[in-house]
């Protein structure tokens, strides 16, 4: 890979997830009507949670 090519993949990843970042998106389970958020922990880590809701059957599961 070039340099250029490089350089510009580094540079619009952390842009779109920049864009994600506090933003509400729906979906992440399809039992339930989740949303998805994102979180940046610090320069190129970000953390994606989704968020079930409280009478989610797959999120009942998993914590049991
Ligand atoms: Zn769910």
């Amino acid at each position: 890979m070039s340099n250029s090519r490089r350089l510009r993949r580094q540079t619009i990843v952390p842009s779109v997830l920049d864009q994600m970042t506090g933003h509400r998106m729906p979906g992440g389970c399809d039992d339930c009507s989740a949303f998805q958020s994102v979180e940046k922990q610090a320069n190129g880590v970000y953390v994606l949670t989704v968020n079930h809701d409280g009478c989610c059957p797959f999120l009942r599961g998993v914590t049991r």
